[in-house]
């Protein structure tokens, strides 16, 4: 580490300008202190920072960068597309592809709607699911993120069926009271959430496997139950795919349960790292949708020809050998967690959702927001900076996954693990606060 004085004073004239300093709350290093690294050149498994430091990064933009940073079929395919033009306002041929291969990779999605993020397709399914049922209540599960959707900032306190409470100012309480919120993994909830609520939900969304408070996969026959709930009361099953698309298998985590939800939601891979999402599914939902419906739905850059450029090339890359390699290093990755964790005598659960991973410093397996939050997360600061310091950029909150891309090779292992080491050692010597 050559210091991190550019980082530094960029952060400051950072702050001056934008609140915290950052556009999206959690590179604010707010839950582990120090100074977020300003990134300047991203290559393979590497990132630069404007100091010259280089890290190994297991966050891949949260996600999207699963063939590693500016590989070169993708930049090809977005410079090509930037050439011709940046955005149109009209139909164009890349988004019909865009669409046809997000529809051919996933079974239970017949029509595709493309949007600018993530959040945006979890509030248009919402709304879309709430026009197709006419219901306006919605089910979700505490721990599970959806973007920043008013209605869905909504958590529950602990345990029980609660109405939501808004976890956010600005969330009105008419917003957050049509959304009810259950404990992950708990089926029985589900139903008293159902029975609580008679005729009048609209859509169970979910995390297709929750990775938000870290990775938490459902338990065997959770989706599957879900989904028969679901439609035994009337109520469609929204499967938010946005972390999980295209990343866990060529078909997401339905290509690893098999359930088919009613709706989908995606974003991150297949936007490439450019600003793309879509929605989509069952078509005689998604039939409803302006213009062939009345749910109204728009946006003067969705499908843009670069981003459209960008996330199809990255899903044409994504052939079975890159599904291998993110399967082979996350198991990779939590290995070499569980062996330097073990060597320090750190509690710890290594946790995973297909090649999602995360670390939890607790023994106690853990299958809800409730067990997540239980875990000693005071020793992840000083574990994130022992990383980070040996060049090694993990997700800056105890809560997250993290994200394995394919060009992971022997050398940032070779790293990995010579900076799990001292990472463990600082988690051991972490004091309760
Ligand atoms: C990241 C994420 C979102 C929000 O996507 P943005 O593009 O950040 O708006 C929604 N749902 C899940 C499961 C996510 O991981």
């Amino acid at each position: 580490m050559t210091g991190v004085e550019q980082s530094k004073s960029w952060f400051a004239r950072a702050a001056s300008a934008t609140p915290g300093g950052v556009n999206s709350p959690v590179r604010a290093f707010a839950s582990v202190g120090g100074t977020p690294r300003f990134m300047v050149r991203g290559e393979g498994p590497h990132l630069w920072d404007a100091d010259g430091n280089r890290y190994v990064d297991l966050v891949s933009s949260w996600g999207p960068m699963i063939l590693g940073h500016a590989h070169p079929a993708v930049v090809g395919a977005a410079r090509e597309a930037a050439s011709s033009g940046l955005s149109f306002g009209t139909p164009t041929i890349g988004e019909v592809e865009l669409a046809e291969e997000i529809i051919r990779r996933v079974g239970p999605v017949e029509q595709v709607r493309l949007v600018n993020s993530g959040t945006e397709a979890t509030m248009s399914a919402i709304r879309l699911a709430r026009g197709f049922t006419g219901r306006s209540k919605i089910i979700k599960f505490a721990g599970c993120y959806h973007g920043h959707v008013d209605a869905l900032l909504a958590q529950a306190g602990s345990g029980v069926a609660t109405l939501g409470l808004p976890t956010s100012p600005g969330v009105t309480g008419a917003q957050a009271a049509d959304t009810v919120v259950v404990p992950y993994n708990d089926l029985d909830a589900v139903r008293k959430a159902f029975a609580d609520n008679p005729d009048s939900v609209a859509a169970v969304i979910t995390e297709a496997a929750a990775g938000n408070m870290g990775a938490v996969a459902p338990h065997e026959g959770f989706n599957a139950e879900l989904r028969e709930i679901a439609h035994a009361n009337g109520a469609l099953l929204i499967m938010d795919e946005v972390m999980t698309g295209f990343r866990v298998s060529a078909a997401g985590w339905y290509g690893l349960d098999g359930v088919a939800g009613d709706l989908y939601t995606f974003g991150k891979v297949m936007s490439g790292g450019l600003p793309a999402a879509a929605f989509g599914g069952r078509a005689d939902v998604m039939a409803r949708l302006a213009p062939s419906g009345p749910v109204y739905q728009a946006g003067t850059l969705s499908g843009n020809p670069v981003a459209v450029a960008a996330g199809l090339a990255t899903l044409r890359a994504a052939d079975e050998d890159v599904y291998r390699a993110l399967d082979a290093n996350a198991r990779r990755l939590g290995t070499l967690f569980g062996q330097a964790l073990s060597a320090e005598g750190v509690p710890h659960t290594v946790a995973y959702a297909g090649n999602l991973v995360s670390v939890f410093f607790t023994d106690s397996p853990v299958h809800d927001y409730a067990g997540a939050a239980a875990a000693e997360t005071w020793r992840f600061a000083p574990f994130f900076h022992a990383l980070l310091d040996a060049g090694v950029y993990a997700p800056p909150s105890a809560f997250e996954a993290w994200f394995v891309n394919a060009a992971l090779d022997d050398a940032a292992f070779e790293v990995i693990e010579a900076a799990l080491a001292p990472a463990a050692r600082a988690a051991a010597a972490a004091e309760r606060p």
